[in-house]
């Protein structure tokens, strides 16, 4: 088959709420991918952070191997000899107490959502059903009805109505905001330490240090929303660690699995998820034991290949290489371990060319908004592979 035939049965039979680069991948193997026609790329996108261990990482491949022989699904009716050592595990790596494992991001999102409402009416005692959070402008946690309903974004909004209600919007890395925001109804703040979906947009230095003081004194929950800059991404575990500060609910998702399943995680402590009583909250899938063996074995790779010091590492190199591109129509370039973009300016004609002519010269990536590329390549990325990614680029965004 054609690529085009490919591309014609999806466009046929599917819903079209995607606009993809016309490329047809049937392989990956660490940092490249290829496509139907046998042409290698380099993925500079990694599933939004999903596949930050590399595609097809033969460890998880073997993880999640031996474990489909066995035992996949049980339900959280029964209990299964995967799920308390993935707590253990992970609690001890991210310095957690709980966890309440789902499946995708924004599940791990409505999860933190009715925990710290809940949390709101049985331990701080706010008025039921008046409990409120606050959220940033441009966010990203997903797409579900709630989540699209306090989103900024009027693509993911309009015509979704009506929206769930409880939450209030204020501008992201502005702390007087936050600070004026909250409210004695007020249960969390909910955020993510770097917006990747809006462009890779980094809060000024020291706004998460006095995010951590406003929210303790005011007896407010810090949610940071970590599913993209989480696990690795920014050159550190947690991206919270760069400001030093703990966040009182961590969410997880995407490379927990490495690009192998859908699994995501609320972390949090005694107090937080201990609100939610047996039959309160669940799903079927989540904490099921073919789950939690891949991801088990997903945050060891990150660990022992010393995946997060090589994305502070490369990162620099990376971000270093792309400063050094000169188009006028460039406005900034930025980024924080391997999560990094190119903005260009209003009358550049939008980032979707540049993307489109490096795939031609074997680099994938993706804009964001029209007029943003992020570049986030698989935390296995060499020095040398990034070399050869920066040739291309500087040869695409020249100008
Ligand atoms: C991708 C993402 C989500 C949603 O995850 P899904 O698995 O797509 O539901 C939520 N928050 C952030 C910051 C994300 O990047």
């Amino acid at each position: 088959m054609l690529q085009t035939d490919y591309i014609k049965l999806e466009d046929k039979f599917g819903a079209r709420n995607y606009k993809p680069l016309d490329v047809v991948l049937e392989r990956g193997e660490g940092v490249w991918v290829w496509d139907v026609d046998g042409n290698k790329y380099m993925d500079c996108l990694s599933a939004y952070s999903a596949v930050n261990q590399g595609h097809c990482h033969p460890r998880i491949k073997a993880a999640m191997q031996n474990q489909m022989k066995k035992l996949t699904l049980t339900s959280r009716a029964f209990r299964n000899d995967q799920l308390g050592m993935f707590y253990e595990e992970l609690c001890a790596l991210t310095n957690s107490h709980k966890v309440l494992p789902m499946n995708s991001g924004a599940e791990a999102v409505e999860t933190a959502i009715k925990a710290v409402r809940k949390w709101g009416y049985m331990v701080k005692g706010v008025p039921e059903d008046r409990a409120e959070i606050i959220v940033c402008a441009d966010n990203f946690h997903g797409r579900t009805i709630t989540i699209v309903g306090f989103s900024t974004d009027p693509i993911s909004r309009r015509g979704f109505g009506p929206f769930t209600p409880g939450f209030k919007v204020i501008p992201f890395g502005d702390s007087k905001a936050l600070e004026n925001a909250i409210a004695p109804e007020t249960v969390a703040f909910l955020v993510e330490p770097i917006q990747g979906e809006a462009g890779v947009i980094i809060p000024p230095h020291g706004y998460f240090k006095k995010v951590r003081e406003l929210c303790t004194i005011n007896n407010v929950n810090l949610i940071l929303d970590e599913i993209q800059t989480g696990l690795g991404r920014t050159g550190k575990l947690l991206a919270e660690e760069h400001e030093d500060i703990e966040a009182d609910i961590t969410l997880i998702g995407k490379a927990l699995s490495g690009g192998f399943y859908p699994v995501s995680a609320v972390l949090s402590n005694t107090e937080v998820l201990g609100v939610l009583k047996p039959g309160e909250h669940g799903s079927t899938f989540g904490g099921n034991p073919l789950a939690c063996a891949v991801s088990r074995e997903a945050l060891k790779i990150l660990t022992e290949e010393n995946l997060i010091e090589n994305a502070a590492i490369i990162g620099k190199k990376f971000l270093s290489g792309l400063k050094k591109i000169k188009n006028n129509k460039i406005k900034e370039v930025r980024g924080r371990g391997l999560l990094l973009a190119v903005e260009f300016k209003l009358n550049a004609g939008g980032a979707r060319k540049y993307c489109e002519e490096l795939k031609e010269n074997g680099l994938l990536c993706k804009e964001t908004h029209d007029n943003i590329i992020r570049f986030a390549p698989p935390l296995v990325i060499t020095a040398e592979q990034v070399e050869w990614a920066l040739e291309r680029i500087s040869e695409a965004l020249s100008g």
